[in-house]
């Protein structure tokens, strides 16, 4: 049997599905897709995070006898020139629109074994008693309550007596080759896997008291490397799993399978309602590109943004704070803001971001109801009293009284401070959303 390693989104030897299944001659090897780093801005930091990564895994690969090759192409070019030569590819299981019609296509040039390997859980096996798939997030966590049953889930190693195939491609594409440049990285991401799991035991009793809290770094900052699979859903839950306080940081675990598995029942989520709403958006151009760039009038908002346009990362209540207040306040399509999110954010994952943008918008199967919308101020007043992360973004705001933060039009009433006005007022537009949702509920 002569195999191709596909590698994707599971940069990793340990708990690897590829590795452990593979058998005979194999090939492994990577491919920057054409089609997806064409559409990419030449700064996008999630490929130097990549390429940094794909480098570590083919020197990786050469300690246990192996090797990765790196393409820069069309993935379907590149199986055109090796379909003579193997029997199959193996690889693991995407979910996301682009991921299956591309597999669809590679299928037809060599055969593909997909494998489970980002997710604890495979969609197609959890169904409820009526043998539909949980809409509601409580009820799929308690179907998975047997996996807290054993301490630990079986992981997979790398298969034995495998042998690397003669075909010879070591040619490694720069990133100034792709059209791309290198950037900084946020410097946890330097750091393994396993050391930032470490890092978080000596945190994990206070996680879910301190989690909300801005500037307290309190959570596992993991979402990056799960999502490129530097390290394994399977390997997070082994590694927390026998701490008794690890219930809660284990529950976001199974938020991010819960979106994996609505995405794959609901595939049009991607792109519709999960609830049939019709609402009326306002969708104003100037408002949204305001809410880009973090020039609302909002100080809290206006730094979330800001700090998610320097660095590609966002807390996770600032995401909620930021998309309730694109979707309920300014009233704009919550797609909008799922793609600005997705051109930035390092931790991108489709599945989990439409899910907690319907999320926010009261547009999904499980989502908060249409009537609860944040009041920015009164978030930063609660998880950022001091303004420690404000200040460390806006700083132009450093030497202000934190208290003015957290009341409307607070720092526009310092004169002395340039500071873009509020698009709009909070009660005003509260009750404005209220009522567009109330509308389209009414609507058959
Ligand atoms: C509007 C919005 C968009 C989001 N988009 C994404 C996204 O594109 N990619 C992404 O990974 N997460 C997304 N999240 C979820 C969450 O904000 C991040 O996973 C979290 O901030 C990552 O930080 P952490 O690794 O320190 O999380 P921790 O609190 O340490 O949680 C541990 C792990 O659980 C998962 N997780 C945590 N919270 C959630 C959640 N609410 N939903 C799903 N999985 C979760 C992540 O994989 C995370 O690494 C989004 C949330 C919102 C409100």
């Amino acid at each position: 049997m002569k195999q191709i390693l596909w590698f994707r989104r599971d940069l990793r030897i340990e708990d690897n599905a590829i590795l452990a299944h593979a058998q005979g001659e194999v090939f492994p090897l990577f491919i920057f897709d054409q089609n997806i780093l064409e559409k990419l801005d030449a700064k996008d930091k999630r490929v130097t995070f990549i390429y940094q990564s794909v480098l570590n895994l083919k020197k990786e690969l050469q300690k246990i006898g192996l090797n990765l090759a790196i393409f820069y192409d069309k993935p379907e070019a590149v199986f055109q020139r090796l379909k003579e030569k193997f029997d199959e590819i193996l690889c693991s299981i995407d979910h996301d629109n682009y991921a299956k019609v591309r597999d669809k296509n590679i299928e037809k040039i060599i055969p593909l074994k997909r494998f489970n390997d980002a997710f604890l859980i495979d969609p197609q096996e959890h169904l409820n008693k009526s043998h539909l798939p949980y809409k509601v997030f409580t009820p799929f966590y308690n179907s998975l309550f047997y996996l807290w049953e054993s301490h630990k889930i079986k992981t997979l190693s790398p298969a034995n007596n495998l042998q690397l195939h003669d075909f010879n491609y070591e040619h490694v594409p720069s990133l100034e080759a792709m059209g791309l440049k290198k950037q900084i990285l946020p410097e946890f991401l330097e750091q393994k896997a396993e050391v930032l799991l470490e890092k978080f035991t000596s945190k994990l009793t206070a996680y879910q008291k301190e989690r909300d809290f801005f500037s307290l770094d309190a959570s596992t900052k993991l979402s990056v490397h799960l999502r490129f699979g530097l390290l394994s859903a399977k390997q997070f839950f082994n590694a927390l799993r026998p701490y008794q306080a690890s219930e809660a940081v284990i529950r976001q675990l199974f938020f991010r399978e819960f979106y994996n598995y609505l995405l794959y029942h609901f595939p049009h989520s991607q792109f519709e309602n999960q609830k049939p709403l019709k609402i009326k958006f306002l969708n104003n151009q100037e408002d949204f590109k305001k809410w880009c760039q973090g020039e609302t009038g909002v100080p809290i908002v206006d730094a979330g943004m800001r700090h998610l346009n320097q660095t590609g990362l966002m807390h996770n209540r600032l995401r909620m704070v930021v998309s309730s207040y694109l979707t309920k306040n300014l009233l704009i399509d919550w797609r909008w803001g799922e793609a600005y999110f997705a051109k930035k954010l390092l931790d991108y994952e489709a599945s989990s971001n439409i899910a907690s943008w319907q999320w926010a918008s009261s547009t999904g199967s499980d989502s908060v109801p249409y009537f609860r919308i944040f009041n920015p101020y009164l978030q930063s007043e609660k998880f950022d009293k001091e303004g420690i992360f404000i200040k460390s973004v806006l700083t132009e705001l450093s030497q202000l009284d934190p208290k003015l933060f957290h009341k409307e039009n607070g720092v526009q009433s310092n004169l002395f401070i340039n500071y873009p006005s509020q698009i709009v007022s909070i009660k005003m537009s509260r009750l404005r959303a209220i009522e567009a949702f109330k509308q389209a509920k009414s609507k058959p």
